[in-house]
């Protein structure tokens, strides 16, 4: 058996209201594993509970129930070690602007209670690029720099987990590529990757698994390549010789498309049609056929699949 690097068990958050407001019931009963050694991705609209998972696994939000154990220590019963496991990249931009990127090193691997013979402040520095700027005050820092501050923060006390809540919004795509090339890197060596995106295809090329979350619960669990091998909408896509008559008799279920380039694009159901049975129903009709291709499913039709219109509970 695989070993785990989270184990969460009927993970439950309410949200005392504020002013007035109801109480919010961010998760409902969250069940997930997560191996060790992978890049596993959380996926799930805007106010899913993306955060509020990660930030209890940070150990920043108390959850109202449930366990959670990392790297096999129970948050109730070992605090320091399930926390000492894990380093978290938080969504938001929270520093403060009085220390420097060695200072804010320095300071986090203190609180970590990592001994000043064993801090790898310079290396850090180094891998998020900002050795140049090690004496500069945060508050001269761009957005991106700020943002690798965050990541550096997350690595100073070497933890066995790095969890990356939404790195890539809206930042550039250089630093992008500098955070993922870090993120692989810490991988290969060893470290298991939690990470939260709103880019499918981002999510699609970089994790080895995936769990969609919607309305503060799991909707779906799954390798990637397999959840988007489980999607059944299949596209094929024909170029006609000649412009395509207006009457093309198919076979029911069948949809068909006819893009602005010319070519024909028909949807259909993997498990009720197939391939050949459309293209039947095309020289059937008269239409000689130049060129032929299919359209797999990616991330993205799982994701809208399904999340798409679910009223809220
Ligand atoms: P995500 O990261 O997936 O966008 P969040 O975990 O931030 O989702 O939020 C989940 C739900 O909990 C949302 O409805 C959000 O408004 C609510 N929520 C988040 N933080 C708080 C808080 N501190 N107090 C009250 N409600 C909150
Ligand atoms: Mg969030």
């Amino acid at each position: 058996m695989t070993e785990q690097a989270i184990e969460i068990e009927g993970l439950r958050k309410t949200y005392a209201g504020e002013k007035g407001e109801p109480p919010k019931e961010a998760l409902k009963g969250i069940d997930l594993t997560i191996p060790q050694g992978s890049i596993f991705g959380l996926l799930g609209p805007n106010g899913a509970g993306k955060s509020t998972l990660i930030n209890i696994l940070a150990g920043l939000v108390l959850k109202t129930s449930g366990r959670v154990k990392i790297w096999g220590f129970d948050q109730d019963v070992n605090p320091r070690m399930s926390r000492a496991s894990i380093g978290v990249m938080p969504q938001e931009l929270n520093m403060d602007p009085f220390f420097t990127p060695r200072g804010a090193l320095d300071v986090q691997a203190g609180l970590y209670g990592v001994p000043k013979s064993q801090r790898r402040t310079d290396e850090i520095l180094r891998m998020i690029g900002l050795e140049d700027k090690a004496e500069a005050y945060a508050r001269s820092l761009s957005g991106g720099m700020r943002r690798r501050l965050l990541l550096g923060k997350a690595l100073v006390h070497n933890p066995r987990i790095l969890v990356l809540d939404e790195p890539t919004a809206g930042v550039d795509i250089e630093l992008r590529q500098m955070l993922w090339q870090n993120v692989r890197k810490l991988n290969a060596q060893g470290m298991t990757i939690i990470l939260t995106t709103h880019y499918l295809e981002e999510a699609e090329q970089m994790c080895d698994e995936i769990a969609i979350i919607n309305h503060g619960e799991v909707v779906i669990r799954d390798e990637t390549k397999k959840l988007v091998a489980r999607m059944d909408a299949k596209t094929l896509v024909l170029q006609p010789e000649s412009p395509a008559p207006a009457d093309i008799p198919l076979p029911q279920g069948v949809e068909l498309d006819r893009r602005a380039d010319g070519t024909l694009a028909f949807g259909y159901s993997r498990t009720r049609h197939s391939p050949g049975e459309i293209l039947e129903a095309v020289r059937d009709a008269g239409i000689r056929i130049r060129d032929v291709n299919t359209e797999e499913p990616n991330l993205e039709d799982v994701f809208l699949d399904l999340t798409r219109a679910k009223p809220a509970a």
